[in-house]
């Protein structure tokens, strides 16, 4: 027996975790703190081991979509400080208060709610109250034809007893598109949330930790960090604009690698996997491998390629759940158990998250996340294993 099943497993580089945490820490000021988003698992990445060396590697804070992604970070043995960006059910305001998280406060009827809850448990629950200044998603208005309205809920906010508000936020919607719009449109957000903190602060209230920076900003506008920016995909170093060429220095951290389980030569006229989709003009040498879109390898990627032996080797047919075919005939030397990358580098080629997501039209924020639960994460740290985690058989 191996240390892990070598069926479709990852590979997640430490080092390449480190080089873009330090590149981030290049565009930010010594005292700006970081807020590391790992929700999702840390986009697919695993949040057990990615936020113990975010940890080591400086980050402040974390940020998660839920309660229960902020519950699994404090069962890792955490003890910085977490922020829920999404909603939390009132109900849950003792176990927020009791478990040290904050909770993101986004309109004047959530925040009664939670604040008749705490009460009702005898708890001050921390909150960051949250401005929405064109993502149009969840937070206060921060249009000027609601602005009266929104200072006074957040004057309310900020005195209530029962919850105790540590800093404000907002989020950019178009913050890694530079063209002229788009820029004005970050701007004028940036501009709105700096007016509603000023007008709260003129009334005497402290905001406490102003934050609006995603990974698109942090690189493109390196004015806007303000006490705390909020990386994500940057941490996993893909791109932020959608383009797989973009380059500021960061890494991709995981690679993903299957097995060929068989090889054979099928003959013109036969044809593979469901609808019959390839059907062989010439005898053809197939290997099917062990890897399908139940691990993450998402089922309209069938024109795309894997590395094997340095070589591509285009896909043929429907991708299966658990296995997909290929055409070997052109590669040299392939044999049953060889080793397949799905994405990676290997010799001259390289196969990458973005441009496979930019193949299918979408972004590689969604084909990371999607990596499946089966799919063992390997972290590696100079050439060394220094943790596994395979959800399956629990953590080696
Ligand atoms: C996910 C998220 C982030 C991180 O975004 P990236 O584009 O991955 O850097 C920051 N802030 C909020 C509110 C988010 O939901």
């Amino acid at each position: 027996m191996e240390n892990f099943l070598k069926r479709c497993w990852a590979n997640i580089s430490i080092d390449n975790l480190q080089n873009n945490i330090n590149i981030i820490k290049k565009h930010i000021n010594k005292n700006t703190k970081i807020m590391a988003a790992v929700k999702a698992n840390a986009y697919g990445h695993g949040d057990k081991v990615i936020a113990k060396y975010l940890e080591e590697f400086g980050v402040s804070w974390f940020a998660v979509s839920n309660i229960e992604e902020a519950l699994a970070l404090r069962s890792y043995g955490t003890k910085l400080p977490i922020l829920i960006l999404g909603a939390t059910p009132a109900s849950y305001a003792k176990i927020l208060y009791e478990n040290n998280i904050t909770q993101s406060v986004f309109s004047k009827e959530y925040a009664n709610e939670l604040s008749k809850e705490a009460q009702k448990a005898s708890v001050c629950v921390n909150a960051h109250i949250k401005i929405d200044t064109g993502m149009g998603r969840i937070g206060f208005s921060a249009n000027i034809n609601d602005i009266d309205k929104t200072i006074n809920d957040l004057t309310n906010i900020y005195t209530d007893n029962n919850i105790n508000c540590t800093g404000i936020f907002t989020h950019f919607s178009c913050a890694s598109d530079l063209n002229n719009d788009s820029s004005a449109y970050t701007l004028k957000q940036f501009e709105s949330f700096k007016a509603i903190c000023s007008l709260l602060t003129e009334l005497g209230i402290n905001v406490g930790l102003k934050h609006c920076s995603n990974s698109a900003a942090i690189i493109n506008y390196p004015q806007m960090q303000m006490d705390m920016v909020r990386p994500g995909i940057i941490i996993y170093g893909l791109s932020i604009s959608g383009d797989p060429n973009e380059n500021n220095g960061t890494k991709p951290i995981m690679e993903i690698y299957s097995k060929i389980s068989m090889i054979k030569t099928i003959h013109k006229g036969e044809s593979v996997s469901y609808g019959k989709l390839f059907t062989a003009k010439k005898d053809t040498n197939v290997a099917t491998i062990t890897c399908g879109y139940a691990d993450g390898y998402c089922r309209k990627l069938n024109t795309s390629h894997v590395i094997i032996n340095g070589h591509k080797a285009p896909i043929i047919g429907n991708i299966c759940m658990d296995q997909l075919m290929v055409d070997i005939t052109d590669i040299p030397n392939v044999k049953a158990n060889d080793t397949v990358i799905i994405i990676g580098k290997q010799g001259t080629q390289s196969i990458s998250f973005d441009e496979l997501a930019e193949s299918i039209g979408t972004i590689g924020y969604e084909l990371v996340c999607n990596i499946g639960r089966r799919v063992p994460r390997i972290y590696t740290k100079e050439n060394l294993t220094v943790n596994i985690t395979d959800y399956l058989i629990n953590n080696i």
